[in-house]
């Protein structure tokens, strides 16, 4: 899973005389079907060999030449993303499959080429989920639909209720006091760490699990700036396998999801009904997409559409047509033609907002619209 601190650290790399190699590449199975994106790859690493200065080539051959094979050879399934970074000089290697969509890019440079990484970090929300528990807590961020455990905080020293009373029955109270102060040592431990998390990774919202006696201890503690950060609070074991949190804290993150959603629906409805630079409906977007105008894609998730595209000179329109208007070529049909919008986009540097909440208003306007620039 990506992470500011980790983009930061790559950010930090000074150029020492090697070279790097970043390669983003789009290998979505949906906008290629037959993949092309095989192609796309040869052909930037034909352009990476003809145009790049021969001592810098020879330095970053074996880059080229690893990455190549990593993603011709590769039987596993790729997302919708590839990101690849290598020195081989200096034993660097960075992949991330990326379930959003990437502009092809091959950049070779003394430093890593991570601007893409870093706009997916910014353009997706990430949420961080704490379970606590009077003696142990554990941290972990959600991103892409995806779960990463960061680490825990375990208090040992405090006293288990089977060690009160005993036949001193006067010293329970003392026992008591003993357990409160050291539950009171380890959520203020948690509290640290939180914080220094926090401040580190940027990540704005957070969930908190755990039984309700220590989530509300643990609130009580927390600063005013990290409590307001607070979106909800769930029933969770501290046994529970990261996937099983998830599961637990998905209708959460679901509301929050919806909020922001109804939050863009609203903006990109308002402004198109005002001509205020917004489209709705699938020929307009996809104007729009052409002249690269987008500034946010908005679609419904499930919303499919067909077009054709000429083979020739790439025209590309809605409509089903057998030969190109302009150039008189055999056009290509396309059932994916909001992949196809999306890819587009991003390639242009748009952000893409896929509905899958608040859907109702936006289905009723044609499933698809886009904010623009100007
Ligand atoms: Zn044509």
């Amino acid at each position: 899973m990506l992470s500011r601190e980790e983009l930061k650290e790559l950010s930090e790399i000074k150029p020492d005389g090697g070279y790097y190699v970043s390669l983003y590449l789009n290998v979505n199975p949906v906008t290629n079907p037959r993949g092309e994106y095989l192609l796309h790859l040869k052909n930037m690493l034909k352009e990476a060999s003809e145009s790049t200065d021969r001592a810098i080539y020879k330095k970053v051959k074996d880059d080229l030449e690893k990455i190549n094979s990593y993603v011709t050879s590769n039987k596993r399934e790729f997302k919708k993303g590839l990101a690849l970074l290598s020195c081989e000089q200096a034993g660097f290697w960075r992949e991330y499959n990326l379930s959003v969509p990437v502009k092809n890019s091959l950049v070779i440079d003394e430093t890593p080429f991570i601007k893409p990484l870093l706009d997916i970090l910014d353009n997706n929300p990430r949420y961080l989920i704490l379970l606590v528990e009077k003696e142990k807590a554990r941290l972990f961020v959600v991103h892409l639909g995806e779960i990463v455990e960061y680490g825990e905080v375990e208090t040992p020293d405090v006293p288990g209720k089977h060690k009160k009373g005993g036949w001193f029955a006067l010293a329970e109270t003392h026992y008591q006091r003993h357990i409160d102060y050291h539950v009171g040592l380890h959520l203020k431990e948690v509290v640290k760490r939180l914080e220094a998390f926090l401040s580190r990774e940027e990540i704005g919202l957070i969930f908190i699990g755990g039984s309700e006696e220590a989530v509300a201890m643990f609130k009580e503690m927390l600063p005013e700036t990290v409590k307001a950060r607070i979106k909800g609070q769930f029933g969770a074991e501290m046994f529970l396998r990261p996937d099983e949190i998830l599961q637990r804290v998905e209708p959460l993150l679901a509301g929050c999801e919806a909020e922001e959603e109804r939050r863009i629906v609203d903006e990109l409805i308002t402004r198109a009904m005002k001509g205020d630079s917004a489209v709705l409906g699938l020929e307009d977007v996809l104007n729009a997409a052409v002249e690269g105008k987008i500034n946010t894609l908005v679609y419904v998730e499930d919303f499919r559409a067909t077009g054709s595209r000429c083979r020739e000179c790439g025209f590309l329109t809605t409509q089903s047509l057998q030969d190109c208007p302009y150039c008189s070529s055999a056009m290509e049909q396309i059932d994916y033609m909001v992949d196809l919008i999306s890819q587009m986009a991003v390639e242009k540097g748009a952000r893409v907002e896929v509905l899958a909440h608040e859907t109702d208003r936006l289905k009723e306007r044609g499933n698809i619209g886009a904010i623009l620039r100007f």
